[in-house]
């Protein structure tokens, strides 16, 4: 397949290579060298609403939302005005301030499974934390996680599976030491009986049990709520502790997360991406009686110079605002399952085999007909028709994320012309790719 740019690239091309000399593969964080898609990597200079344009002045219908945090799309004017107002009076004091207590009231007034909040700078932090907060409370150091779920690249938990069914972690990552990632036992997704033999035979040192209750990270696995809850009845069975990383599901799916969505109540939820309106933010939350174990009220030791910062506080608690306007979460999800059953209905109709698992305003091209809730499913040769797609959609002005392994984003900024926008565009793409 010949990836012939139809769209000016030269630009981005050119930054593209000045970057190689500053950064390794030059990017900041690896995806976005667009090493599983067509061309360089897009220098984007501008968004604004649901739509961001290039340095070669490409414009873009954009589903990846800076990977989840832009859920009322990009330069928001009710965020920005807040932003800017905070940042006149100065960024950071690394003392307590107001709009930290107004963004810790809002989240703890709204959620009904959490009383006290940390917040820190980034998903992977929030997650590292919560991991230490468990070994703290339990004293035990195993963390049991699943395949298919991604939880930031904290050292524990950049593990995968060895061989065999149940098994202790070998390290995914050069650096990690492998007496790290023998700490963390990998299980798949749902399969309750392994579950339960793992923790008959490991309880008394596994800690915690982390998982995305919306893994979103790996395509979109949308598990089966009793999964969920017998999630929380062995947790409760075992004594361990029940970690939900809500780091994209987390005011995404509703302002409760997956949490509410499904009813199940964790011992600490990890939130990022959404809470910081756009900006580097991250917390986790737990119980008032969980909680007192971090520093200074407890011996959990835990710090950030820039934690909620005020600027990241106005942003973050601007964006949540916005996401409590009635309707908000309800809207977004019906433009959402609008956009994916047109798109399944074409593909239907025409015998291409994709499909559009969703919830929320979240959405995944899945490959194949078969419905996907673990990773073994997911067949890396059809990546090869991502590819296509993605290279398709990028010459005609709508932008996912450049993997096929990741989930793409709807905003409360992408019109309903948008998404039929989109819908024409994806069914175009899908017949270069299956035609
Ligand atoms: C994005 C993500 C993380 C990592 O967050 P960063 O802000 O990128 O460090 C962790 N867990 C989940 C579920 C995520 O989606």
């Amino acid at each position: 397949m010949k990836f012939e740019q139809r769209i000016p690239r030269q630009t981005s091309a050119v930054l593209f290579d000045e970057a190689q000399g500053y950064f390794p593969g030059g990017v900041n964080s690896p995806v976005r060298a667009f090493r599983s898609v067509s061309g360089p990597p897009l220098f984007i200079k501008e968004g604004k609403g649901s739509r961001m344009r290039d340095e070669d002045d490409n414009e873009f219908l954009d589903f990846c939302c800076s990977w989840g945090p832009l859920i009322h799309g990009h330069a928001n004017e009710y965020i920005e005005n807040k932003v800017i107002e905070t940042v006149r009076k100065g960024t950071s004091f690394g003392t307590p301030n107001r709009l930290g207590n107004q963004l810790g009231k809002l989240i703890l007034d709204h959620h009904p499974y959490v009383e006290r909040i940390r917040f820190v700078s980034s998903g992977t932090e929030a997650v590292m934390s919560a991991l230490r907060l468990a070994r703290g409370v339990t004293g035990r150091n195993k963390i049991l996680k699943f395949d298919g779920c991604y939880h930031g690249h904290v050292d524990s938990l950049l593990v995968k599976a060895g061989s065999g069914l149940a098994t202790f972690g070998t390290s995914s990552s050069a650096g990690v030491p492998e007496n790290v990632a023998a700490d963390t036992i990998i299980l798949p997704l749902n399969d309750r009986d392994l579950l339960e033999e793992t923790l008959a035979k490991h309880a008394h040192e596994i800690a915690c049990i982390i998982v995305e209750p919306i893994p979103a990270n790996n395509g979109l696995l949308i598990q089966d709520p009793s999964w969920l809850e017998c999630l929380r009845i062995k947790a409760w069975k075992h004594n361990v502790l029940l970690i939900f990383d809500e780091v994209i599901s987390g005011f995404r799916v509703g302002f409760t997360g997956a949490a509410g969505y499904y009813n199940v109540k964790p011992d600490i939820i990890t939130f990022g991406k959404v809470i910081g309106g756009g900006f580097p933010v991250g917390a986790y939350a737990a119980s008032a009686e969980i909680m007192d174990n971090i520093a200074p009220v407890g011996p959990v030791y835990q710090a950030g110079t820039l934690s909620a910062n005020p600027v990241a506080m106005a942003a973050g608690l601007a964006a949540l605002e916005l996401c409590l306007t009635p309707g908000f979460y309800e809207l977004q999800e019906q433009k959402t399952h609008a956009m994916a059953t047109a798109i399944e209905a074409y593909a239907k109709e025409k015998g291409y085999p994709l499909h559009v698992p969703h919830i929320g305003s979240i959405f995944w091209l899945a490959f194949g007909n078969e419905r996907i809730t673990r990773s073994d499913q997911i067949d890396a040769a059809n990546m090869e028709y991502f590819k296509v797609i993605h290279h398709e959609l990028l010459q005609t002005g709508v932008y996912l994320g450049p993997s096929g392994y990741e989930v793409g984003f709807v905003s409360g900024a992408h019109s309903i012309k948008d998404l039929e926008e989109a819908v024409s565009k994806i069914c175009a793409a899908m017949d270069v790719a299956f035609g």
